[in-house]
């Protein structure tokens, strides 16, 4: 039997990118917690905004500037259209100076146009002062792995 194999940009040892960008996220690796508290903390009072990448399956690997995201007194303001195209980006990260840890509206808003989870971190930056949720703004709980 004939096998087509299509030219592909990426190696195969980098595994499938369709399995990867639709994956159920469970996991964050501990170090990504610990930069976003102290994103959070080192902008506080303004927010902090970042995206979230995925390399490893269920697992949040790293965080992403994105480029022309700018941190305001009220609310970071997501460039959503300067995002890379990479399918390794699942979601977004931003922080709440007043300590807050729910979605507001403009955030549920957010949530429901792009990407599957989204972390919320709040002052005072502590190591348990984040959350996440899911595109619908339900609060998920992903495991602190190294
Ligand atoms: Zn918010």
């Amino acid at each position: 039997m004939p096998f087509f194999r299509p030219k592909r940009r990426r190696k195969e040892s980098e595994g499938a990118p369709g399995h990867l960008s639709t994956h159920t996220i469970r996991k964050v690796k501990r170090h990504v917690v610990e930069s976003i508290l102290a994103s959070g903390s080192s902008t506080y009072p303004n927010e902090f905004g970042a995206a979230l990448r995925s390399e490893e399956v269920e697992t949040i690997t790293d965080i992403l500037l994105i480029p022309g995201t700018t941190a305001g007194k009220r609310h970071a303001n997501f460039q959503l259209y300067m995002l890379p195209v990479d399918l390794t980006v699942v979601g977004t990260v931003h922080s709440h100076p007043s300590g807050a840890l729910h979605p507001s509206e403009a955030d549920l808003t957010l949530f429901r146009a792009w990407g599957r989870i989204h972390i919320i971190v709040g002052a005072p930056f502590r190591e348990y002062n984040w959350r996440a949720y899911t595109n619908l703004g339900e609060e998920v709980t992903l495991s602190v792995v190294d």
